[in-house]
């Protein structure tokens, strides 16, 4: 039996603009992603999220490659204080930045060795006030940047984000409730996007795996859906989430672990029963959402 439609999907794009996208949280996202896209319609919405999902790698990346900056930029200060920490080992340092100064102006070092000592005190305490500077501005980043440091890649399989039974497989169907679809480069008149878990009212609706959520909302047809970003250019889609008494838990920005719950699962939307749709893409193309969950 066939439990849920997405009807909108065949139809030309309505805009969203009666259900504005969730704003996003206090946190102000790092450079490159915005939080939540402008609005627009559903294929401009699976859209930003395939662009949200290829950035997700470049943002892990940059956030290592930050922590690590500043790791450096600490351990460098750590070592200027320590150095005028301890009179013996400035004064040494100093001799020899006076020797060298004084080896490069060609004078008489008697009469250099003061204001060259001076200037290569004035030199170590500002090369000490930049490093704090960078660290500060490093420690920054990289706070605004954590979250996507700790974003695992898929490894391992994903997790069917409710429990229950499939009541509708991927793909080609003979159901003309669906809308047509292109699928590998083949047109079926009616094409299921994903899969339908018929579960219990309220029932919770994990995420399949980590990532970030890139919207929240209803859809034009009344489905309340979370739209997650992740790794390897993927995006998952939980579709029929109830927005009553348990609406979704998490916003647009908010980064998931595998199997956090996200939602509960409802009826909204054109759904004959509670049901969780639950489509996959990559690099913006329809994926069979079972090929990825563990069996
Ligand atoms: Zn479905």
């Amino acid at each position: 039996m066939i439990a849920g439609v997405l009807v909108f999907l065949g139809t030309a794009a309505p805009a969203l603009a009666d259900d504005p996208p969730t704003p996003p949280r206090a946190v102000a996202a790092p450079r490159g992603i915005p939080a939540t896209p402008s609005g627009g319609s559903y294929e401009q919405l699976i859209s930003f999220a395939k662009d949200t999902a290829r950035d997700l790698g470049a943002m892990q990346q940059q956030a290592r490659d930050v922590a690590a900056e500043r790791n450096d930029a600490f351990a460098q200060i750590s070592t200027l204080s320590a150095l005028t920490g301890k009179p013996s080992a400035v004064r040494d340092r100093l001799e020899r930045e006076a020797l060298r100064l004084s080896a490069t102006t060609k004078t008489p070092s008697a009469a250099t060795v003061s204001p060259a000592t001076r200037e290569a005190a004035d030199e170590m305490r500002s090369l000490r006030v930049e490093l704090k500077e960078q660290y500060v501005e490093l420690q920054a980043e990289a706070v605004a940047l954590a979250p996507y440091a700790v974003i695992a890649p898929p490894n391992g399989a994903w997790m069917t984000p409710a429990e229950g039974e499939l009541t509708q497989g991927f793909g080609r169907t003979t159901y003309r409730g669906e809308p047509s679809g292109v699928y590998g480069g083949v047109y079926y008149s009616h094409f299921h996007e994903g899969i339908d878990i018929g579960a219990e009212m309220y029932s919770p609706v994990v995420a399949a795996a980590p990532g970030r959520v890139v919207w929240v909302g209803h859809l034009p047809d009344g489905a309340m859906v979370v739209l997650i970003a992740h790794i390897g250019g993927l995006v998952s889609l939980y579709a029929h989430l109830d927005d009553g008494i348990a609406p979704p838990r998490v916003a647009a920005g908010d980064e998931v672990q595998q199997g956090q719950i996200i939602a509960a699962i409802g009826m909204t939307g054109m759904t004959t029963g509670p049901h969780l749709h639950f489509a996959v893409w990559r690099d913006g193309e329809l994926i069979d959402p079972e090929s990825l969950l563990a069996h």
